[in-house]
């Protein structure tokens, strides 16, 4: 019988409700002839307003029981989605994600898979049940609940997909598909049909975040083509799959926008070897991730070094940069917020030139001035004022005729 692996976010099953339609669209999978397993998340907000509790018992809760904790949220859904289930007369059972049988390393609240063995979902499969699996947890091998990073749902349907050599995975969320843009903000953004992996990894790790990064990392590593389709229609979705190539590719495929940046310069920074090291070493030993780079060319024997961080880690580091500014005598650290980063993907970047120019045009053109450039093969992102993103994401999807 063929596999189905169905997920469902926190929107879709955010009341009892949605609870009951997520269960008799299973139900009608089931009937059609497949076995299912059904991911979801939690109910939407659950997981925030655990975050809120946490924070009103302790400043600075330890991973280990944040995991503990933010793992209730999806246990709540997979017993109500079961007992939904039940309701409609199909057999089901709920399983967290230590009896799915996903195992992980030890890094509290952003563990990473290390192996699935989904023996006990396809005993539960044979016996004739949907399986009804937690996402976003798993367990280590000394039996510590962990969490996967926010959004992992996605990054635990993808690997059970893979484990099982699921015919079929589906993320089903609350809009249509992966949009030219988040539509929230580009109402005249379109759905996609297809998009692949590279394009959709380098979309999501730069802010859309319709589905987890890791997670299309996963898909593109297996090689697990997904469905990204609305769990309120019945319309089809985004086929998200391996590049083919020989196919013309589109040049521009969509543009992300990620908000709440920062931007440190240090100032007057010694031109000699190692200070560059000194500098992201450090930052790497706080655990902050640092986006783009940006190096002056020296003139006298120093340089200034920019470079740009999630806005909550600038506030986290707290003194610490103007610590080992001092430490290799570099002047003044200027740390800037309110700044917001736009990329514009395709894989037809590869072969064409023009992408930047038309987008730096079409910025110019609009008033948004560029404060930073980074480019790979597939993309080209620019960061600037965060109150200028919207309108910055609006022209640029009109120049790249998205919406046409
Ligand atoms: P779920 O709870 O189902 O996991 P998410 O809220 O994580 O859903 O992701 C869906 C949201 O992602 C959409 O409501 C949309 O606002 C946002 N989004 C951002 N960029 C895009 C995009 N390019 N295409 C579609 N949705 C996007
Ligand atoms: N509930 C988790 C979150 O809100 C995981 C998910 O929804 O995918 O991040
Ligand atoms: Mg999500």
């Amino acid at each position: 019988m063929p596999i189905v692996v169905q997920k469902f976010g926190g929107t879709s099953v955010g009341n009892p409700e949605r609870i009951m339609n997520v269960a008799r669209r299973v139900v009608e999978t089931q009937r059609a002839g497949n076995s299912v397993v059904v991911v979801v998340s939690a109910m939407s907000g659950v997981t925030d307003g655990l975050i809120k509790l946490a924070r009103q018992v302790s400043t600075h809760p330890t991973d280990r029981e944040m995991d503990v904790l933010l793992a209730t949220g999806e246990q709540t859904t997979i017993a109500l989605t079961a007992m939904a289930l039940h309701s409609l007369g199909a057999k089901a059972i709920s399983l967290t994600g230590a009896q799915a049988g996903i195992i992980t390393d030890g890094i509290h609240t952003k563990a990473k898979i290390a192996n699935v063995t989904p023996r006990q979902i396809r005993k539960h499969l044979n016996e004739g049940n949907v399986c009804i699996v937690a996402g976003f947890q798993g367990q280590t091998l000394q039996g510590h609940i962990t969490t996967l990073g926010r959004g992992g749902s996605d990054l635990t349907a993808i690997a059970i997909a893979a484990a099982l050599r699921a015919d079929h995975c589906e993320i089903f969320t609350d809009v249509d598909g992966v949009y030219t843009c988040d539509p929230r903000v580009v109402p005249d953004a379109k759905k996609l049909d297809i998009i692949y992996y590279d394009e959709l990894l380098e979309m999501a790790s730069s802010g859309a975040k319709v589905m987890q990064s890791r997670s299309v990392e996963f898909a593109k590593k297996f090689n697990v083509p997904f469905e990204v389709r609305s769990s309120f229609n019945n319309n089809r979705g985004t086929t998200v799959k391996a590049e083919q190539h020989g196919l013309e590719n589109v040049v521009v495929r969509g543009i992300s926008i990620e908000r709440n940046q920062a931007k440190v310069t240090i100032t007057n920074v010694p031109d000699r070897p190692g200070t560059a090291s000194r500098i992201f070493n450090a930052l790497a030993s706080a655990n902050v991730s640092i986006d783009v780079i940006v190096q002056n060319v020296s003139v006298s024997g120093s340089t200034d070094i920019s470079f740009t961080m999630n806005n909550d880690d600038l506030e986290k580091l707290g003194g610490m940069i103007d610590g080992v500014a001092k430490e290799i005598g570099a002047g003044e650290v200027i740390k800037k917020g309110g700044i917001a980063k736009l990329s514009v993907v395709g894989i037809g970047m590869r072969s064409h030139s023009g992408v930047a120019a038309k987008l730096f045009d079409c910025l110019g053109n609009g008033g948004v001035n560029i404060q930073m450039i980074s480019t790979s093969e597939i993309k080209i992102a620019v960061i600037i004022e965060e109150s200028k993103i919207e309108s910055a994401a609006n022209f640029a999807h009109a120049a790249f005729g998205l919406a046409d």
